[in-house]
């Protein structure tokens, strides 16, 4: 098969980043969050890994991404948290999917839906404890459990969990945080009163996880730090990056001092060089504003990406090396062999490696191998 970009999903670091989560996680259970296609990995793929190596629960956003989880075959408890008010959450209860629950006016219509299917909806409360999205704010909490205690008295659902989201897990010391952890412990508090004893307390994600041992409670919910993005600045837990973004070279030429790249243009060669044309753009991915930044691996060397990225092709300038047409080229990897990596490539884009993994387009086929399969030549892989 011939394909121009491809993503190669290293199973075995997720299955590494799982194992090694679940043990930060210590008594707490883990919660691989596989929104977004996987983080762009493979939704299924990372989910069966995840749960094969000490995840007991899968968090997506949107209820078509836990319905592909149970259409691939995947029984393992999923908690889904964003809808709208409108959408139909028949097919929620009907697949075992936990529905997060903002508001009385959700709680009401999940207890229609429950009626409907004669299933009890299984929901976690969330309390919007400062980051200001979804949950309920500290005035609208008392209400929303008053009426979810109501709701499960009479059989319609059952409060699995009450949560929340941290703004700012990067930092330990961060007021906003212990702000957080204190209108946390009263919204559990006041869900207590009304007589609400969900199995489930959970809040952290990678950062929290990995630093605050008091977000813990029940369950984690670490996404980044499972694709093996280390989630706090300047600290390293030893994760695997799963993910190596490659193309191979279409086209190379020799050209000289003047030459004009890409469009613009905003890049002339000031020497005799190589150009390597190399099939991903933007639409694959590739930020736009990393030109003249960003550095590719061609046979283990570092080369800048040149003029402007377009939208299915990018030019390398690789100088004197010995690069021909069908050469492999890294935009990122785990790091090990001298490539780049994502967070690199965050860096030099000015976001976050969560962007950069989540961007990448569909045209790019994502080839998912083992732990024991190390792929080194294109040929050999497909
Ligand atoms: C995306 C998400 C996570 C995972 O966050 P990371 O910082 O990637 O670990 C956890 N919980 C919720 C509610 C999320 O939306």
């Amino acid at each position: 098969m011939s394909t121009l970009a491809r993503a190669l999903i290293d199973l075995g670091a997720i299955a590494h980043n799982t194992t090694l989560l679940a043990r930060a996680a210590g008594s707490a259970g883990l919660m691989a969050v596989v929104k977004a296609n996987g983080f762009g990995h493979g939704a299924p793929q990372v989910a069966r890994t995840a749960v094969a190596n000490g995840a007991a629960w899968l968090g997506v956003t949107s209820l078509r991404e836990a319905l592909e989880l149970r259409e691939a075959g995947i029984t393992a408890p999923i908690l889904m948290w964003l809808y709208t008010p409108l959408d139909d959450l028949d097919a929620a209860l009907l697949n075992d999917v936990d529905v997060s629950v903002n508001s009385a006016e959700a709680l009401e219509s999940l207890a229609a839906a429950a009626e409907r299917t004669s299933r009890v909806a299984a929901v976690h409360l969330k309390a919007d404890t400062g980051l200001s999205r979804a949950g309920a704010t500290a005035a609208e909490w008392p209400h929303l459990v008053t009426v979810a205690a109501k709701l499960q008295t009479a059989g319609l659902i059952r409060v699995r969990g009450v949560w929340s989201h941290l703004a700012h897990a990067e930092d330990p010391g961060d007021p906003g945080l212990h702000r957080q952890l204190d209108v946390f412990a009263t919204a559990r508090a006041q869900a207590a009163e009304a007589g609400i004893e969900p199995a489930l307390i959970h809040l952290a994600n990678s950062a929290a996880l990995l630093q605050i041992p008091q977000t813990h409670f029940d369950l984690v919910r670490p996404g980044v730090a499972l694709y093996g993005v280390e989630p706090v600045p300047g600290r390293s837990f030893g994760l695997r990056p799963a993910m190596t973004l490659e193309a191979r070279v279409i086209l190379t030429k020799r050209v000289g001092p003047g030459t004009g790249v890409s469009y613009g243009p905003d890049h002339i060669v000031d020497r005799e060089t190589t150009l390597a044309l190399v099939p991903i753009g933007f639409a694959d991915g590739v930020p736009r504003r990393v030109s003249g930044q960003a550095r590719v691996s061609v046979h283990g060397t570092r080369c800048p990406i040149v003029g402007r990225v377009a939208m299915d092709q990018m030019v390398v300038d690789v100088g004197n090396l010995p690069v021909s047409a069908g050469d492999r080229v890294v935009l990122f990897g785990s790091g090990q062999d001298g490539e780049p990596t994502v967070a690199d490539w965050a860096q030099w884009a000015g976001t976050n490696a969560h962007e950069i993994l989540t961007g990448i387009g569909t045209r790019v086929e994502r080839v998912h191998v083992g732990e024991d399969v190390r792929i080194t030549s294109w040929r050999t892989a497909t």
